[in-house]
């Protein structure tokens, strides 16, 4: 029992619109994630919050502040975010230091997948690309790799808008949903196969190994990064990904 300090909108016309093919957290998991994401920001900053969560396309944070309460908006992929990620939340709108803002940036960047598309709501999740097909290359994957033990969707993620990316993730695995997200970037003729194949690999990988460590996540545990050595082209990929990844994010 406890009496929380915000208020959470969960009637936000755009969150219910959202259907449940995207990486999306159930209410019972948003209620519960906001109202402790709202007193980590409340107890660092000393005053009353009030936390909506949204499923906006552009604006990712938003907020109020009054003298001694902050009415706080954040999109729905804050609610995992790390504690430097959520001090920078308090230090962006709590105390207007614009320094956070490049944290919240590379978060948000980070995050790509989970913001719903340009006149998609519904983003469905699609694993037919122009040049790889994510779905056989899935289920070639599980049986050379897994003996068909993991289980989960894949599809292709949403294309970043046109800002600079200084950092990108090329996959995203969401723990809940069980869903693979790969970056459209990589579906291009110029992408060796075996590489696009790595990064689903190394998704698949976050099903049978999840993060470890609870006030520091650690997201790749050492038995995830042994096993992930164990891909027959490891070395190529990193080497591919070290030489060609920044021109192929600059296309
Ligand atoms: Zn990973």
């Amino acid at each position: 029992m406890h009496t929380a300090p915000f208020q959470l909108s969960l009637f936000d016309p755009q969150l219910a619109r959202a259907t449940g093919t995207r990486p999306l957290p159930t209410r019972e998991e948003i209620l519960f994630k906001a109202d402790h994401l709202a007193h980590r920001i409340s107890s660092q900053l000393g005053m009353a919050v009030r936390l909506s969560v949204t499923d906006n396309r552009s604006t990712m944070v938003s907020f109020r502040r009054a003298t001694s309460s902050l009415r706080l908006r954040v999109h729905h992929m804050f609610l995992d975010a790390p504690e430097r990620v959520v001090c920078a939340i308090a230090d962006y709108a709590g105390r207007g230091q614009r320094s956070a803002g490049p944290v919240l940036d590379d978060y948000i960047r980070g995050r790509q997948p989970l913001i719903r598309r340009d006149g998609d709501p519904d983003s469905e999740l699609n694993p037919r690309g122009r040049y790889f097909d994510l779905q056989a290359i899935y289920e070639r994957v599980n049986q050379a790799h897994f003996l068909y033990a993991i289980q989960a969707k894949i599809g292709w993620g949403r294309m970043p808008g046109r800002r600079r990316r200084k950092s990108i993730r090329l996959g995203v695995y969401d723990h809940q949903t069980k869903e693979i997200r790969i970056h459209p970037a990589l579906d291009r003729p110029e992408v060796p196969a075996f590489f696009v194949e790595f990064i689903v690999f190394h998704e698949m990988l976050h099903q049978l190994f999840p993060s470890s460590g609870r006030s520091r996540k650690v997201h790749h545990p050492r038995d995830f990064r042994l096993r992930e050595r164990q891909f027959p082209y490891y070395e190529a990929a990193l080497r591919w990904e070290r030489q060609n990844l920044r021109v192929l994010l600059r296309g």
